[in-house]
């Protein structure tokens, strides 16, 4: 596939929802993709990417910024405390809050820095033991303390378990996120982001279906 096809893919997911052409932000992920790949989605024009780990990110996308002084790059895997500063100088948008330690570590960094990236909680809508994300019965009171703490919380993020129907676990996230009076809802990905824009999804994530299979 590539960037094209899945560009006018989730305008026809848009217009099938009902929803205005550009109201879904498509966030390439560029994780383990060979750099000519990456330099040619960059090269078509598209600017919003995602990584999920930071060490990797800061080795490759430096050099990239230095052409492109317009990439917009979200973190969409874990962050340790140990490497948050490096995430939100590096980063734009970070979409995997997911624990109280990691907010309060953000909000003591965003007074020294001055600035923060925008915020995604991730939602382990699963309860999954190996996945991170807050459970679903603690989250209003976990965005309640990231408010608390003056955190720009955008919105809410998932990754389903692999095994199961997305559309619960979207339809669940929207939920949330409705309550509790946020916008934002990073869901879907290569297999099921026409889904996640059926069920209301702000942003997409979506790596194999415009950069190809990643080798390991
Ligand atoms: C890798 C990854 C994606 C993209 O997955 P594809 O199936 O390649 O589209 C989306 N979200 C997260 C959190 C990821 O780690």
């Amino acid at each position: 596939m590539s960037l094209q096809e899945i560009t006018a893919r989730v305008a026809a997911a848009e217009t099938a929802a009902g929803r205005p052409n550009g109201s879904v932000t498509l966030v390439a992920v560029s994780k383990v993709q060979p750099d000519e790949r990456v330099a040619a989605v960059l090269e078509e024009g598209h600017r919003i990417f995602g990584e999920n780990r930071v060490q990797e990110a800061a080795g490759k996308w430096p050099g990239f910024r230095e052409t492109y002084a317009d990439v917009d790059l979200h973190l969409i895997g874990p962050l340790q405390t140990n490497k948050a500063r490096q995430a939100m100088e590096l980063f734009n948008t970070i979409q995997s809050v997911d624990r109280p330690k990691l907010a309060t570590t953000l909000a003591r960094l965003a007074q020294e820095l001055g600035h923060c990236p925008e915020l995604f909680i991730q939602v382990n809508t699963g309860e999954e033991e190996q996945k991170a994300g807050i459970l679903p019965a603690d989250a209003d009171a976990f965005v309640a303390e990231c408010r608390a703490l003056d955190l720009p919380i955008k919105g809410l993020m998932c990754i389903p378990p692999v095994e199961e129907e997305p559309a619960l676990h979207f339809a669940l996230l929207a939920k949330i996120a409705e309550r509790n009076g946020l916008s934002g809802l990073s869901m879907g990905m290569s297999g099921d982001f026409e889904t996640a824009i059926a069920l209301g999804a702000t942003h997409v994530r979506v790596g194999s279906a415009i950069f190809g299979a990643r080798s390991y």
